[in-house]
């Protein structure tokens, strides 16, 4: 592993288990890396396993298969105090700060909790120290702070999920749509203040969304999943360049645009049909139930993920 890597993940697979002996398949054999300082956009529609991605990486899930390495350390099969150090480094930014932020605890409370539960600080009241620069720097005051979640709007709300993820000074965060659940006007201000932490603490940033346009401003490498799988990796230009996977493709057609001629374009390549059960994938390429390039083969053989020139990598047999 190259000492410049945060996060590299080998094949990772999660699986759960449903009724009737059935298995969901949430995640199946993806492999990344992201190095430091840097952000990984992941995208998919809902339903394609990123967020189970990220939440066996922080291992709220334990994996089903593959391996996790937090720089450089394998944190895979850790058990809970084990990992309680690794935990410090790596911190997580929920979609929907008003469900993730205990509505009975004031914001003083949330911000202090991961410092008492580190021993970053023994008392409550000794957490002030941390927790009123916190929240200044997240743009809000010390006034804020015996205040409830419920007291705050969309965008206050995820300030505060901000503040709790970052007080304890983590390495890599993983944001799960953090901008999603929030009004457009202020998805920016949410976005340049993620970009300011980066740029003072060097953090590495893995960040979820379902559509390409939300990670375009903030990735330096893009993953695109579908059903589990991660089926195109490249930098970030390159992706709105030079896509290649049509499920990708199809993703950018999605993408409201303003030119009547380029918008005719891309409403060809736009995924029709609904995203398949990740209970019984289809066999072969997971796409070609919707891909309208599928031919013979893709129903037989899976794709590999393999590196199509300039480290672009696609899971395709066009390619
Ligand atoms: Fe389409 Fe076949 Fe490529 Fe899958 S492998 S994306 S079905 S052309």
């Amino acid at each position: 592993m190259s000492d410049k890597a945060m996060l590299e993940v080998k094949n990772l697979t999660k699986h759960f288990k449903a009724g009737r002996g059935q298995v969901v398949h949430a995640v199946d054999n993806v492999s990344f890396t992201l190095e430091k300082g840097k952000t990984l956009g992941l995208v998919g529609e809902s339903g394609c396993g990123k967020s189970s991605c990220a939440r066996t990486i922080i291992r709220i899930y334990d994996p089903t298969d593959g391996q996790i390495l937090l720089d450089g350390q394998d944190i895979t099969h850790m058990k809970q105090r084990e990992l309680k150090p690794y935990r410090r480094k790596m911190q997580m930014i929920f979609q929907d700060p008003y469900a993730s932020l205990n509505a009975r605890m004031t914001v003083r409370d949330i911000i202090a909790e991961p410092l008492l539960a580190h021993g970053i600080v023994k008392k409550k009241d000794q957490a002030n120290e941390y927790v009123y620069p916190m929240l200044e720097r997240v743009g809000l005051t010390k006034e804020h702070a015996n205040r409830y979640a419920h007291e705050f709007s969309g965008g206050q709300r995820q300030r505060v999920g901000i503040a709790r993820a970052l007080v304890l000074q983590p390495e890599l965060v993983i944001c799960d749509e953090p901008i999603s659940a929030l009004d457009v006007s202020i998805q920016a201000q949410v976005i340049n203040l993620l970009k300011d932490f980066q740029e003072e603490k060097g953090l590495s940033y893995l960040f979820i969304a379902h559509d390409l346009s939300m990670v375009r401003y903030v990735s330096d490498d893009v993953g695109v999943m579908y059903l589990g799988q991660l089926v195109e990796v490249c930098e970030a230009d390159e992706i709105y360049r030079n896509p290649l996977h049509p499920y990708t493709r199809g993703l950018l057609g999605s993408i409201p645009i303003a030119n009547p001629r380029l918008a005719r374009e891309k409403e060809k390549s736009s995924i029709e049909g609904d995203i398949p059960s990740p209970i019984d994938p289809p066999s072969g390429c997971r796409f070609h139930t919707r891909c309208p390039y599928a031919k013979p083969i893709c129903s037989e053989q899976a794709p590999q993920l393999k590196d199509v020139g300039g480290g672009h990598m696609t899971a395709c047999h066009l390619y």
